[in-house]
């Protein structure tokens, strides 16, 4: 099913084996399966295909440029969640209708791009915000549609810090509210409330959290059409996990069986912001092993990638399978999986069974498509690691490595 597989005992993204890539671009490098981003998007518009719907995909989940175009050229639509990935959007290619535009903290510098575009619907926070945007339009003369981020205090199941949908995490207006701000904002000019928007969280692999979700807004939009608001759609997030361990987790056809039931005969259309569970498995980062360290009782395994181009292990304690990319045979050890960073949380893996590896060995960290590489910082002067696309037999470099100038080309 996976699209990196080995052949003859050395790892291999599609046709493409990743020692070939690291020789050429060195290491750190991400590297993308275009056919694990077809097929994990068709899954899921497959799986919605009966009732009508758009999936908007999460661009901060990944959005490189020749990512984002494969995407579109697919059918995706984009969910943006600041100017920059507004401006990212655009150069992929999506129009402004194809847009959702997201954020707890828009600029007003932002909403107004937002709103001189014309994007599909702003997905708004607050009540202070409907009030701003309103003000925005008015002075350009225009409407803006806006969608009302909900915020349903379900307990989404996940980490905590990637949990969206609580009463105690600041995303949305609180469910019990909704129907007062609505009253209030239908008498503002400048804005039209076309749909609801939902998002209880990232990584979630229990569909019961998210199908409440579904039920509490498609209700919450019966209700508002009964006030005479002129809902059109729900915007149900993304969220749904992949399996980084090897465990069993709902697939695509279970989300659509968990959520489909709740808005079949709403009349709504609905819309989904995908990310995670599209990119994530179409992601491996390669590094090279620099250092075999004992020391008493532990031993470590330095990388030459870090928390500076995966920094999900030490913000969630996140689990990322890490293999060697070519055949091993030493014996197999137990050790600490570091990176090169001043940091001692810098560790990409704890306790992990390995062969002993060697410095200049290659290692591939799995399921990296997804909050890898836009999470990646300078930290400790390093340079960003170069990202590759690989199609079929092809592969192609589609951001080169990040050198020492480009980075004090900033600076006096
Ligand atoms: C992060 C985010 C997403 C994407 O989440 P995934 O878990 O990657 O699917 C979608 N919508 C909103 C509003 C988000 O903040």
């Amino acid at each position: 099913m996976s699209d990196f597989t080995r052949i003859n005992g050395a790892l291999a993204c599609e046709g493409v084996r990743l020692a070939d890539i690291a020789a050429a671009e060195g290491t750190p490098v991400y590297v993308y399966s275009a056919a694990t981003i077809r097929n994990r998007f068709r899954a899921i518009d497959d799986a919605f295909a009966s009732h009508p719907h758009a999936l908007h995909y999460a661009l901060k989940a990944n959005s490189t440029l020749a990512v984002a175009r494969l995407l579109r050229s697919l059918g995706a639509q984009a969910d943006a969640n600041s100017g920059g990935e507004i401006d990212v959007a655009l150069r992929a290619g999506f129009i402004p209708p194809e847009i959702v535009f997201t954020g707890v903290g828009k600029t007003q510098a932002e909403l107004a791009q937002a709103i001189e575009l014309g994007v599909r619907t702003i997905n708004a926070e607050s009540e202070g915000e409907l009030e701003r945007i309103s003000a925005l339009a008015r002075a350009r003369d225009t409407r803006a549609r806006v969608a009302l981020r909900v915020n349903p205090d379900i307990e989404a199941g996940t980490h905590p810090h990637i949990s969206t949908g609580l009463k105690t995490n600041k995303f949305g207006m609180a469910i019990g509210a909704v129907r007062d701000i609505c009253r209030r904002a239908s008498r503002l000019e400048g804005i039209e409330i076309a749909g609801l928007h939902i998002h209880v969280g990232s990584q979630i692999t229990d569909l019961a959290p998210l199908r409440r979700a579904a039920e509490a807004i498609v209700a919450l939009a019966r209700e508002l059409r009964g006030d005479a608001v002129s809902i059109d759609h729900v915007d149900l997030g993304g969220g749904l996990g992949i399996s980084y361990d090897g465990s069993p987790v709902p697939d695509a056809a279970d989300y659509a069986a968990a959520l489909l039931p709740a808005v079949k005969d709403s009349g709504l259309t609905l819309v989904l912001e995908p990310g995670r569970n599209i990119i994530a498995p179409a992601g491996a980062l390669l590094s090279t092993v620099v250092d075999v360290k004992e020391q008493p009782g532990i031993t470590f395994v330095v990388l030459d990638a870090g928390m500076t181009e995966l920094i999900r292990p030490m913000l969630y304690g996140a689990f990322h399978r890490i293999e060697p990319v070519l055949a091993a045979t030493a014996p197999e050890i137990t050790c600490d999986i570091v990176g090169p960073l001043c940091e001692s949380s810098d560790t990409l893996g704890k306790d992990r069974r390995l062969n002993r590896p060697a410095p200049g060995d290659l290692m591939a960290v799995m399921d990296t498509g997804a909050y890898a590489a836009v999470m990646a910082s300078n930290y400790n002067r390093r340079t960003l690691a170069p990202e590759v696309l690989v199609d079929g037999t092809r592969w192609t470099r589609i951001r080169r490595r990040q050198t020492i100038e480009d980075i004090l080309a900033l600076e006096t």
